[in-house]
């Protein structure tokens, strides 16, 4: 993604400094809250992997940054952009995350320093077994340890890599399936993962514009209807978010990838575009739409809901007082800097904090990982049982009224849950949960001046009561 890189700039300086911000609010003792902010184990590799005729040395890591739940738990990111700092960031914010949403695990994250689009499938299938070896070697993977899950530049594939690796290595261990989530639904994956981050994106947006207050400060009415989204990357996170923001009655008005972006007023069809960049290699050029030639300019259009889904840094001191968004909604990690977000809340921008907004993908890792401890799939043993109890209350209650319900609505009522309605159910009350809980933090605490503080204070309040028993409470 085209952005303006600051050398100097710290992603996991940034998360510290989020982090004291919030710790400013709370009464607990510095030794408590040195434990928490910082990473537990850092791992760096490096190993050789065969390319073409030659030897390449692979730069690579795997940071846990908490153990204060186990096992840990992140994605694994493949990209020129991984450096050790990035990848420390990446894992705290997986510790804030969880605690979030009440996810009962430690952060943690992988990082391996290759641009994917410059190996074949053989070459990707090798750098990923032995990062996996190499993770092994250490006891850095496992189903009770470090559990990863895919992040940018990393997808089902690459998960099902990893846990045929791992259970290679450990034959016979009866809960290997979840050293890994995010794996297809033929090798243990769970119905509803591959979307789960785009659409806890969209109800926690949604959940966001149900108070009257809030929208009313903002200028805007309640609810998502009419209002116009920007989403930058049609990744797996930024084109699941678009599709569900236009589902639910949203306009996705601009969408960019590193390459442009294009803009339409009246608004984008996600999978069109979709579509025309796979046919054409490009974003741009989209039949009806304006070509914007900087990527980044989507960033800076009027609009409702800004939804940056692609990496870190893209909303930077250079840039943020040019956002004319009312709402910025964290699909990525880290897309706003710290910087930046002062000169977005100056503006009266609301920010909705990654910690919280992107937290879907994980919650639904944690439904897969119970998934795969438990060896059955949810809804598997109730499922007939709900459909035939329903038919009969729906029997009984014609009976009664001497009335009858249309075959649809039968239906509708009648039918027991499958996996895919567990997951739903479960990802949309998790995040109507934890947005609940960090906008009471926020009015309880008047002097927190955004979400994402609110956001820390939530999540650190919880991890400390996990280290109660150390006695160090004040
Ligand atoms: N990589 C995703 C994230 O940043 C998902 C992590 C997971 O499912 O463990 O939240």
């Amino acid at each position: 993604m085209a952005t303006q890189h600051h050398e100097e700039h710290s992603f996991f300086g940034d998360v510290l400094k989020y982090f004291e911000n919030a710790a400013k609010h709370l009464n607990y003792p510095q030794g408590l809250l040195d434990q928490i902010k910082y990473c537990n184990s850092v791992y760096r590799m490096r190993f050789p992997v065969r390319v073409g005729d030659s030897l390449e040395v692979i730069e690579a890591y795997r940071v846990e940054h908490s153990h204060h739940r186990m096992p840990t738990k992140g994605g694994i990111r493949y990209a020129m952009s991984v450096t050790q700092d990035e990848v420390m960031a990446l894992a705290a914010l997986m510790t804030y995350k969880c605690a979030i949403v009440d996810v009962p695990f430690g952060g943690a994250k992988g990082g391996v320093k290759i641009d994917p689009k410059n190996y074949t499938l053989d070459q990707l299938e090798r750098i990923t077994r032995r990062y996996t070896t190499e993770l092994i070697k250490k006891n850095f993977i496992g189903p009770g340890i470090d559990v990863p899950a895919p992040d940018y530049g990393t997808g089902e594939r690459e998960m099902s890599w990893i846990m045929d690796t791992y259970t290679t290595f450990f034959p016979g261990q009866i809960d290997g399936m979840g050293c890994v989530t995010g794996k297809p639904v033929t090798q243990g994956g769970i119905s509803g993962r591959r979307e789960a981050t785009g659409l806890g994106v969209y109800f926690g947006v949604r959940e966001a514009c149900s108070f009257a207050d809030d929208m009313e400060r903002l200028g805007m009415s309640v609810g998502l209807k009419g209002k116009s989204v920007v989403v930058q990357g049609l990744g797996n996170v930024g084109y699941h978010a678009a599709k569900y923001f236009h589902e639910g009655g949203a306009k996705v008005i601009a969408l960019a990838e590193f390459e442009g972006a294009i803009y339409n007023a009246d608004g984008l069809n996600y999978e069109e575009v979709f579509q025309h960049r796979k046919k054409t290699g490009s974003i741009l050029h989209f039949p009806g739409a304006t070509n914007l030639a900087n990527s980044s300019d989507a960033l800076e259009l009027a609009c409702d809901i800004l939804i940056p889904a692609a990496l870190e840094n893209q909303i930077h001191e250079g840039n943020a007082s040019r956002i004319k968004a009312k709402i910025i909604g964290e699909a990525a990690n880290g897309p706003v800097t710290a910087e930046a977000e002062e000169i977005l809340n100056a503006k009266g921008i609301m920010v909705i904090p990654d910690i919280y907004l992107n937290a879907g993908g994980v919650t639904v890792s944690y439904f897969e990982w119970l998934k795969n401890l438990s060896h059955v799939r949810f809804g598997r043993l109730g499922k007939r049982f709900d459909e035939n109890l329903n038919n009969n209350i729906i029997d009984a209650v014609e009976e009664m009224t001497g009335r009858s319900l249309s075959e649809q609505r039968r239906q509708l009522i009648g039918r027991g849950a499958d996996e895919v309605d567990f997951v739903y159910s479960g990802l949309e009350e998790t995040m109507i949960e934890a947005y609940r809980q960090i906008r009471e933090v926020k009015k309880e605490i008047p002097s927190i001046p955004d979400y994402r503080t609110a956001a820390f204070v939530v999540a650190i309040r919880k991890i400390a009561r996990s280290y109660e028993s150390l006695g160090v409470f004040p």
